[in-house]
């Protein structure tokens, strides 16, 4: 379905003008093999069946609703005035049912295939006619793919407008940094910061970076949001570096930019124009990462390392391990995921499972770090056990750079 410009501005109007009497929803019709119709039995067949089902359309519904033709196969329904959002599943199901019995179309008795999906307005919300339009269309779209006669704008659907607005928010700077300490065990002193992005969207709120960053690589976003992360990094890590020469930074990479060419170059610029040593730069890789592509992101991590930069494998113990990998991969750090690291106060096998890893860190040469440090007894443990480093919120939370300031001045 495109609808033209025309039309879409009367629906628009249309569905604007009844935003203030309440729920409303829109359904999307969508009529299956009306091509193959038209080529069987000529296009006057196809344009009879269509004029049959707008007719069916407007008997069965409210008088209030309406119906639009929008296009050669679909119809657009707006329900207005809905008591509650099980009226509109109500109106949407009858629609289907009401076409389980034949057409007379040319003389003949006919059953449409029906597909039919459903977007709903909420409290207080603020979408635009355009994107309640593009719900219903995700969801038919969506229902057309899983061969079902009914889908609802639900959540899954809610992905595809989070992505639109990912890409705006990138634009806009709706996006943020936090850094979280990372803790020399030896020393008790912090050496380094995790930098962690977060998105406080206007529309939607506070939306977690397992989320977002997932969407990111389903939109292909991902080259988009590496460059961003890149540049907002540097430019809150540069000038608390001139503050604290010694003080170390992560970024997160995701899989995804691997098969770009360019992360090599993006990374050495951005060191260059900020005048930070490469030594200073650590950059997290998760395992996945390095097995979607094992030699391509070995190379390419290969080069930054020869640079100076350091590598972490990120999340280790939780993807599939393989370790033919690490004999070969040029890292300097080895986080063990913190699904290990969290329940080890309490949990033998836990324990057991973190002092091999911190031995295999150990035995090729990398610093073991734990992630997800939550009470000192698992300090203590991670300490015994002659761990390098720690993070977690016992040690401290991801933060911004003037509470990170105010930690770091007090340690000296
Ligand atoms: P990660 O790289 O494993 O980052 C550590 C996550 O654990 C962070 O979650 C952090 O807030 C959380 N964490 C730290 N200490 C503790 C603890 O003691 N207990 C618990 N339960 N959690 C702790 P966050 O910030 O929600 O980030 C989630 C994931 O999103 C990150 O996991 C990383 O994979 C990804 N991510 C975040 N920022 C970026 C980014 O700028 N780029 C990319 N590509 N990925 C990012
Ligand atoms: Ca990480
Ligand atoms: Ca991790």
């Amino acid at each position: 379905m495109l609808i033209g410009t025309q039309l879409l501005g009367e629906i628009e109007a249309s569905i604007a003008s009844q935003r203030e009497s309440g729920q409303f929803g829109l359904v999307l019709v969508h009529l299956r093999g009306i091509r193959q119709l038209a080529a069987l039995l000529g296009f006057e067949a196809g344009d009879a069946l269509l004029r049959a089902v707008e007719m069916r359309l407007v008997e069965v519904l409210r008088p209030m609703d309406q119906v639009w033709r929008t296009g050669p196969d679909e119809f657009l329904i707006l329900l207005p005035q809905l008591l509650s959002a099980n009226h509109g599943q109500l109106a949407a199901r009858k629609v289907l049912r009401e076409f389980e019995s034949p057409l007379t179309v040319q003389d003949r008795p006919m059953v449409p295939l029906l597909t039919v999906a459903l977007a709903l307005s909420s409290d207080g919300d603020s979408a635009s006619p355009q994107h309640m339009i593009r719900r219903a269309m995700s969801a038919l779209e969506h229902a057309l793919l899983t061969n079902n006669r009914l889908a609802l704008a639900n959540e899954a659907h809610a992905d595809l407008w989070l992505q639109d607005d990912l890409r705006d928010a990138l634009v806009n700077n709706e996006l943020s940094i936090q850094f979280q300490p990372l803790v020399d065990i030896r020393s008790r002193r912090v050496i380094s910061v995790e930098a962690l992005a977060r998105w406080r969207s206007q529309r939607h709120g506070v939306i977690p970076p397992s989320r977002f960053i997932a969407l990111a690589e389903q939109a292909g976003l991902a080259p988009e949001l590496t460059r961003w992360s890149i540049n907002a990094v540097m430019r809150e890590y540069a000038p608390l570096r001139r503050e604290l020469p010694w003080l170390r930074c992560a970024i997160n990479l995701s899989s995804k930019v691997f098969s770009q060419s360019g992360i090599e170059d993006q990374i050495s610029g951005a060191l260059a124009i900020w005048g930070i040593p490469p030594a200073a730069l650590t950059l997290e890789v998760t395992e996945t990462a390095v097995m979607d592509d094992p030699e391509l992101c070995s190379a390419t991590l290969r080069h930054l390392r020869d640079t100076g930069v350091r590598v972490a494998i990120d999340d280790f113990g939780q993807g599939y391990s393989s370790f033919t990998y690490l004999k070969h991969f040029p890292a300097t750090e080895l986080k063990i995921d913190q699904s290990f690291v969290t329940p080890m106060a309490h949990d033998l096998r836990a324990r057991q499972l973190v002092r091999s890893m911190i031995g295999i860190a150990h035995h090729l040469d990398m610093e073991a770090v734990a992630e997800g440090v939550e009470d000192a007894c698992t300090l203590e443990y991670l300490a015994e056990m002659g761990c390098d480093i720690a993070q977690g919120y016992h040690l401290g939370r991801p933060m911004d750079v003037p509470e990170l300031l105010e930690r770091l001045r007090a340690q000296g």
